[in-house]
């Protein structure tokens, strides 16, 4: 019998980090439903498609082929067989990837595909809606979060690794106007779950992080 855990929260929380460190310790597969919707919003934006439009978002949704491979720590992306994993990270992406996913006909797509990849594997999963919507049966669901500020920080350092320098300021304007979208739309909302496990990330590093985590699901 497979394993399944969920990692919901907002943007920055520290989320992705914890769960490829996981995935690392525990010999499970890591899927990255932020990187799917990026990809999603990456390929509308290289094919002029408007974000709107959801038959045609749709279509989309269902003709690319999104997969992930691990090498060296790094959590690749491809989407038809070329590497993006750097493209869906840019400042284009981070604004428009909300509108994207906002539609809840793309969302039904888009959950389907994590499902299939997540039914053959121990998966550790991280997004916004994996507890309620995409493993409503995950042994564990966590929800991580951290102060808006310290969650900017995070990401403002995060893209300064990438080779984008973006204001501080900017950052956090962005993520709250993502954070307030994921949080309020019809479909597949972000929200703490009766069975959550909460943990606040502001005042713990990665490593405590980490360890709280593996303690709580038997492994530390
Ligand atoms: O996790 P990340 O910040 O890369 O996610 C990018 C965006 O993708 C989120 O702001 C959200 O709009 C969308 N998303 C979602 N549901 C998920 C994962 C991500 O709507 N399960």
């Amino acid at each position: 019998m497979e394993m399944k855990i969920a990692i919901d929260g907002p943007a920055g929380a520290g989320k992705s980090t914890l769960s490829r460190v996981l995935a690392r310790d525990l010999g499970f597969v890591y899927i990255d439903t932020g990187a799917m919707y990026r990809a999603l919003t990456l390929r509308a934006q290289q094919r002029g498609i408007n974000l709107h439009d959801d038959p045609a978002l749709c279509a989309l949704a269902n003709s690319i082929n999104i997969h992930f491979e691990s090498r060296a720590g790094i959590q690749g992306v491809f989407c038809d067989g070329e590497d993006i994993t750097d493209a869906i990270r840019s400042p284009e992406v981070n604004s428009e990837v909300s509108i994207v996913a906002s539609h809840p006909q793309v969302r039904e797509i888009m959950v389907k595909k994590q499902q299939n990849m997540a039914q053959t594997s121990n998966v550790i999963m991280d997004g916004r809606d994996i507890g309620e919507q995409v493993l409503p049966d995950a042994e564990f669901k966590f929800f991580l979060t951290a102060g808006l500020q310290e969650r900017a920080q995070r990401r403002a350092m995060e893209m300064e690794s990438q080779g984008y320098y973006i204001d501080k300021n900017v950052i956090e304007e962005d993520m709250q106007k993502r954070d307030r979208m994921d949080s309020e739309r019809e479909v597949g909302a972000l929200k703490i779950l009766v069975d959550s496990i909460v943990i606040d990330t502001s005042e713990r590093t990665a490593d405590e992080v980490l360890a709280h985590i593996l303690s709580i699901i038997g492994e530390g």
